[in-house]
């Protein structure tokens, strides 16, 4: 008989400064899919499913796959929305737990819904209600994982991304799903420890392609190769959420039927977690002003490939609104020419523009109509629409390749020398399609201002001319002060710049 192993993806990214809820709509605007539909979608690209599907295929499994949810970084989970998604999958669990050997489980680590901090940790007890305490459950999460004690209790075995731009979700579900199998046939019996560290995030939020965490992730790696040692994750954290367990962790799953692997383990986490602690104060980017972004822009020789800003703070990707104004307004005083802009998380203004017709010029109020505290209210333009879409695109870069996106109803206005892209749906700029599909080729282009903290690089390195990185003030500023921290446990780097270690037992 096969093994029969259950898997579901169910993520998402909690910004609880943002107003508001994620509900059930914003999952089905982006990934809502059950069984043979999730897999016909994503069985076959860079996802955790696919990895799934590979460890079963090696191992000869046979897999129900209920569900694959995701829904753009945004405010905490509706209630309504964790129990519809929660559910599905428990409800499967409940169906098939006489048959069930194992359970697989694609999750964020940093989801927040309307009732309880950790969202990860609350759908792992229910399952564990259900299968009981010795059901095999293997987890994936993202690099920007607020891992909780709950989580390493209740998973036997988790394991991360271990880039930033993400590029690794198929190596790393196969990963988790070769540690299932090891624990399914018992040739081991994983548990996870975790090190923690005072700190809103990792200091340059796990930037895998530069800077201190390098040599960690290395250490990380080489670990796996040690007896008795199966997946070691570095999780930056996630300082958007103003939560209890926020920050930098180090998970070391390891196999407690080798004797010496705990203590091994609890020195391999330990000793990552110093080098993050130690790396604090160490900032690979460094942040320009609107106006000094706008400056360099104006003067910039475009001949080896477009200048690149990234609007760090206003990353629809950690859950800021991305109707931020600052610097468009910037680029628009320095009067930059051959520039696009994007994306403008607009819907009222995108479906104001699809009243009108491709070649008509038109005025309106743009963005900054969530929150103009933090990014600049809404800028007063008048443009000419050279483009009108649906939105639709299917994405050729490193992280999204193969797979089908949607900005929802989406219009190209330009303003003056900039084509500002006005879209609906919420999600950060890191796939060229995302411009391309709609007209604006960014190879082409002097100036390119996209909306993106990191995962941008993956696709637009290649291209740039050189990269510079922007604070607008948006919600998502490296300037953590700005936000009202209420519930992160104090002191806490960089609130307190000068929060010291508590003494180790
Ligand atoms: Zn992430």
């Amino acid at each position: 008989m096969p093994r029969h192993v259950l898997t579901a993806e169910f993520a998402h990214e909690s910004n609880t400064f943002k107003k508001g809820f994620t509900v059930l709509d914003d999952f089905r605007s982006e990934t809502y899919l059950q069984g043979e539909a999730a897999i016909a979608e994503r069985g076959n690209a860079n996802t955790e499913l696919a990895g799934f599907l590979d460890a079963a295929r090696e191992a000869g499994w046979r897999v129900s796959h209920v569900i694959s949810a995701h829904a753009g970084p945004g405010a905490r989970v509706a209630r309504a929305a964790f129990d519809d998604i929660a559910g599905q999958i428990c409800a499967a669990a409940t169906a098939s737990r006489h048959s069930l050997d194992g359970i697989l489980l694609s999750l964020h680590g940093a989801m927040v819904t309307e009732f309880c901090e950790d969202g990860e940790g609350e759908l792992l007890t229910r399952l564990r209600a259900i299968v009981g305490p010795d059901m095999p459950i293997a987890v994936t999460l993202d690099l920007h994982a607020n891992c909780t004690p709950l989580m390493c209790d209740l998973a036997d075995a988790i394991v991360s991304y271990k880039t930033y731009p993400h590029i690794d979700m198929r190596e790393r579900g196969l990963q988790a799903g070769r540690i299932l199998e090891a624990r399914m046939s018992g040739r081991s019996r994983p548990r996870t420890l975790r090190a923690h560290r005072p700190m809103l995030d990792e200091i340059n939020s796990g930037r895998s392609d530069e800077g201190p965490m390098l040599p960690l992730y290395a250490k990380a790696r080489a670990a796996e190769r040690e007896p008795g040692i199966l997946a070691v994750s570095i999780n930056a954290g996630f300082s958007d959420a103003d939560i209890r367990d926020v920050g930098p962790t180090v998970t070391v799953t390891y196999d407690t039927l080798q004797p010496a692997a705990e203590s091994r383990a609890r020195a391999i986490a330990e000793d990552i977690a110093d080098g993050i602690w130690a790396a604090r104060f160490t900032s690979v980017n460094t942040y320009l002003g609107v106006e000094e972004a706008a400056a360099i822009a104006s003067s910039f020789d475009a001949s080896r490939g477009p200048l690149i800003i990234a609007d760090y703070a206003d990353n629809p990707g950690s859950g800021a609104y991305g109707d931020a104004t600052n610097l468009l307004r910037a680029m628009l005083d320095a009067g930059l020419r051959n520039a696009a802009f994007g994306p403008m998380i607009d819907p009222e203004a995108a479906a104001f523009l699809h009243t009108h017709r491709v070649g008509d010029t038109v005025s309106l109020a743009l963005g900054g109509k969530n929150d103009p505290a933090f990014g600049g209210g809404p800028l007063a333009v008048t443009g000419e629409i050279i483009h009108l879409s649906n939105g639709d695109m299917i994405c050729d870069g490193p992280i999204l390749g193969g797979l089908h996106h949607s900005y929802g109803t989406t219009a190209v206005l330009r303003v003056d020398g900039i084509d500002v892209l006005v879209v609906t749906a919420n999600s950060q700029m890191l796939d060229q399609q995302q411009f391309k599909a709609f007209g604006i080729m960014p190879a082409e282009k002097s100036v390119v201002a996209l909306k993106s903290m990191q995962h941008f690089r993956a696709a637009f390195e290649p291209i740039a001319g050189r990269v510079i990185v922007c604070d607008s003030g948006a919600l998502s500023t490296p300037r953590y002060e700005r936000r009202t921290y209420r519930n992160v446990p104090r002191p806490i780097f960089p609130l307190e710049r000068n929060t010291e270690l508590p003494t180790r037992p």
